[in-house]
């Protein structure tokens, strides 16, 4: 029996690797307009960093997480998430002697999660985090890169929705006011939800379950609950959001599946996904580094999913791929010349392809076709001598000679 791939964990292959690469190149483009640089760190954390940080009684801690242990015995965790360890290394390498430092990621992260479409086991993210910045005017400018790499990139139909969770001023008051709402509707909570209601009674707003979801209908809601300088915050957000000439629908459920998050966090859904449609999602979060042992220093951050923007471009988008050319030598002159033009070809950004195989012509022709060719060239002897080759488009099968220069010419148009 052939050996597959861990269940959950996906190749990407050739077809689809041109969107994902299109897809990185825009956010790095765009991101680094507004003043971003790349980190990148290990995939693997030592698994104290994930239990502080994202929150004992999450989903992710409590069943999701890669942990084994190595041959000497520590306990390491495949990362389930990007913005802890770029805290991490924040800290340990003292970037808040800069006043502000801009920071994106891409990689693969690791949950065990029940594999379906948009959802896998190991999945990449693109993320970004600004680090030292406590105006909403950075959450809003951070949003509003966002929207415009999901614009760019021709993502449609995307709706961006916004809570405020509020801080260690507000939030206590309000956990207590929806604990002794959850008490008044526990027979119908989930098991789960019962179980984490003293501690993390926020998780029922943000479960699944029928039930859950039916009984926290009528439940206080945070935005209601907002101390002076959360609501201020806030409200600054939405402002500067509008300026940007951004919509967004205020959710006063969404509580996000971390505990890192004070004040804002927001999820971006896309139409076309069935039920995995977040594409991105993130927030606030003030009090992580210095939880985690560093100084004081206000967050904002979110994470992209990759596989998920890549499944609605795959499906709807036009992204333009460079033509291919299949080149093909006749006779020993011809080859031993080719290797300059295609040289030369390639330099101007030209995608050739030389077909090296023995056989006829028109076998090449029909290897050509298989390839994927938009174009063929076919140069013999003579032709080089004319300084000519024989361009065929293969879509409408018209011939043509042309010089090598107009050759380069044609097979640059899709
Ligand atoms: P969801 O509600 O879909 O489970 P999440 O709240 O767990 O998402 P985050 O941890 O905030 O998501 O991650 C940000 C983005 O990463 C999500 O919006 C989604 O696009 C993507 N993502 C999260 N988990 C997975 C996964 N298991 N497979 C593929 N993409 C994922
Ligand atoms: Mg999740």
């Amino acid at each position: 029996m052939s050996i597959t791939a861990i269940r959950g964990f996906n190749d990407i292959l050739p077809g689809d690797s041109d969107i994902w690469r299109r897809v990185e190149e825009e956010a790095y483009r765009i991101f680094s307009g507004y003043g971003f640089s790349e980190i990148k760190t290990p995939v693997a954390e030592k698994t104290e960093l994930f239990l502080r940080s994202i929150g004992e009684t999450t989903d992710i801690v409590e069943k999701e997480m890669y942990t084994f242990q190595d041959r000497h015995g520590d306990s390491l965790t495949l990362r389930p998430e990007g913005t802890a360890p770029v805290v991490r290394a924040y800290i340990e390498h003292k970037l808040y002697t800069a006043p502000v430092s801009k920071l994106y990621y891409t990689g693969p992260m690791f949950r065990y999660e029940r594999p379906q479409k948009g959802r896998y086991r190991q999945f990449y993210q693109i993320g970004a985090e600004v680090m030292g910045d406590e105006s909403p005017r950075a959450d809003a400018e951070a949003l509003s890169m966002l929207m415009s790499f999901f614009a760019n990139i021709g993502v449609a139909g995307v709706e961006l929705q916004i809570n405020s969770l509020g801080d260690a001023n507000c939030r206590p008051a309000y956990k207590e006011k929806l604990k002794a709402y959850l008490a008044g509707v526990k027979g119908s909570l989930c098991e789960n939800c019962l179980r984490r209601m003293d501690t993390n009674p926020l998780r029922a707003l943000d479960c699944k379950a029928s039930g859950c979801i039916e009984a926290t209908k009528d439940a206080p809601s945070i935005v209601d609950s907002l101390c002076e300088g959360c609501a201020s915050h806030f409200g600054t957000v939405r402002k500067y959001l509008k300026l940007s000439g951004i919509d967004a629908r205020i959710n006063p459920r969404m509580v996000r599946g971390l505990d890192y998050y004070t004040k804002t966090t927001f999820e971006i859904t896309s139409t076309g996904l069935g039920s995995q449609n977040a594409v991105a999602a993130g927030g606030r979060y003030d009090g992580l580094v210095k939880e985690l042992g560093g100084p004081e220093t206000p967050c904002f951050g979110f994470a992209i999913g990759m596989e998920r923007v890549a499944l609605i471009l795959k499906e709807t988008s036009a992204i333009s791929k460079k033509p291919l050319t299949v080149f093909i030598a006749l006779g020993e002159k011809a080859e031993e010349a080719s290797v300059a033009i295609l040289k030369a070809w390639r330099e101007k950004g030209l995608k050739v392809m030389e077909d090296f195989s023995p056989g006829s012509l028109k076998s090449r022709m029909k290897r050509a076709d298989r390839a994927g060719a938009r174009y063929t060239v076919i140069m013999g002897d003579d032709e080089l001598a004319k300084g000519e080759v024989s361009v065929k488009d293969m879509r409408t099968s018209a011939q043509e000679m042309l010089s090598f220069e107009a050759a380069a010419q044609r097979i640059s148009l899709g």
